[in-house]
């Protein structure tokens, strides 16, 4: 069978990918080393923009199920509440969300097995597997992953590293009285620590910790012995703000660095998608709207490339090209970059600029929380009118819209301010 478009890997980019295409009228082929996504640690909450392009793209409640999403989070540091956000945080497990947007891939066709090759050309491609079957395909959709370099460098294609050790993020389970989405930021510059986020996955409260040491740092390595007494001296007020808490569990642990994929333009018959293309860093959570991006650009010009004979590097340049696309690309980059360096730079600009973050976000904060008379709470949770009326649905959706309208509009205020 030659197929419209072979999707290698279902991972989360591989898998909607191939749902949005076989949706698309598409006869697509999918293939992965594993029949179902093993357990894996990666993104563990679908949050605001990520749930509204899932749902433009009507793959949302099969991905979400019955999963109830939080609203709302209240963030906090040195023990005081910063602010809350208004947005629908869904919590699941990697392998959850993924096997669910594979199911959703349905009616392509999946094939088990280990791509071992890959033979484009202007015309038609060829994908080898490892035990010797070889499938013919118009278009190859390359979804295998950070990790999957060595087959796209038989093509030329080379991972160049942007950002090596980038960063660093943990995860483990928390017993805590908390039932809300809560954010706690680094206390000290010297401890290099982002921020840590207490999250609900089904009847569990799950933890993230995001900070910028190198994975061989003896603080992180302390922190898979004793991981409370490690949390506790980086963010001593912690217990103030969350409560008393316990990390129950085994600790988990990921390394990030930053790579793109080199020379994809000039190639005919391959577009790569998702984290092959360009990995992201955690701690600013793109990783998943940088692949939806991708999605996106792919489902709005392969119609059109199927439609004439041929997938040269012409067509194939309009992906890389897409100016949203290229947007989302870019600010990826540039936030990922911006916020470690907030997060970690020591000079006077750099302790002056997080002050003046700090404080016009705590001043926003106690003005807003006075118009809508609430209370965010330090266990995550909100007290308050708004809050009762932002649980209802839709039409309260956009009365939310309406305050982080007017949230922007009293920060610009307030920069102006302090400008002046
Ligand atoms: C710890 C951590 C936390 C994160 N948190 C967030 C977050 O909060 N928010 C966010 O937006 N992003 C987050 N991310 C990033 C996000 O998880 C990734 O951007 C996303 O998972 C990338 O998906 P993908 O489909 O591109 O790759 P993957 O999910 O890695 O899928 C690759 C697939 O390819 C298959 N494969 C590989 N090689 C082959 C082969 N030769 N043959 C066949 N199949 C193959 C694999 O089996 C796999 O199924 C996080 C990442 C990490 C590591």
């Amino acid at each position: 069978m030659v197929s419209d478009a072979l999707v290698i890997g279902a991972g989360l980019g591989g898998a909607l990918a191939a749902a949005v295409l076989s949706r698309a009228g598409l006869k697509v082929v999918v293939v992965d080393r594993h029949a179902a996504y093993p357990p894996d640690f990666r993104a563990e909450q679908l949050v605001g923009s990520q749930a509204d392009t899932l749902r433009h793209l009507g793959l949302l409640e099969g991905i979400v199920g019955q999963t109830t999403p939080m609203p709302s989070a209240t963030a906090a540091c040195h023990g005081k509440v910063i602010d809350a956000t208004y947005c629908d945080h869904y919590g699941l497990r990697y392998e959850e969300m993924v096997n669910a947007a594979r199911a959703l891939s349905a009616p392509t066709t999946f094939i088990t097995g280990r791509v071992a090759q890959i033979v484009t050309g202007a015309e038609a491609q060829k994908v080898h597997l490892a035990d010797g079957r070889v499938l013919d395909t118009r278009l190859v959709v390359f979804a295998a992953g950070p990790n999957s370099g060595d087959l796209l460098s038989s093509l030329g294609i080379e991972r160049t590293m942007l950002s090596e050790h980038h960063s660093l993020t943990f995860g483990f389970d928390v017993e805590t009285a908390s039932r809300g989405v809560f954010v706690y930021y680094g206390e000290r510059t010297a401890d290099q620590m982002d921020y840590l986020t207490v999250f609900p996955i089904g009847n569990r409260m799950r933890a993230n910790l995001f900070c910028y040491l190198h994975p061989n740092d003896p603080w992180a390595r302390s922190f898979k012995h004793s991981p409370k007494q490690a949390l506790l001296s980086v963010m001593p007020s912690l217990e103030r703000a969350l409560g008393p808490f316990e990390v129950v569990g085994k600790v988990q642990v990921r390394p990030n660095s930053i790579q793109r994929a080199e020379n994809v333009r000039g190639q005919a018959g391959i577009v790569v998608i998702g984290d092959a293309y360009q990995s992201s860093c955690p701690a600013v959570g793109t990783g998943i709207g940088r692949l939806l991006a991708d999605i996106e650009a792919l489902n709005r010009h392969v119609s059109l490339w199927l439609a004439t004979p041929g997938m040269d590097a012409d067509k194939i340049e309009q992906f890389y090209d897409d100016p949203a696309k290229r947007k989302v690309d870019a600010h990826a980059l540039r936030i990922a970059k911006s916020r470690r360096a907030l997060c970690t730079g020591t000079g006077w600009g750099w302790q002056a600029y997080r002050a003046q973050h700090y404080y016009r976000r705590r001043t926003l904060g106690v003005i807003l929380r006075a118009i809508r008379r609430e209370r965010p709470r330090l266990d995550g949770t909100i007290a308050g009118p708004q809050h009762l009326q932002l649980r209802a649905d839709a039409p309260i959706r956009a009365r939310a819209s309406g305050w982080e309208a007017a949230k922007r509009a009293v920060m610009a205020a307030i920069t102006l301010l302090t400008i002046g």
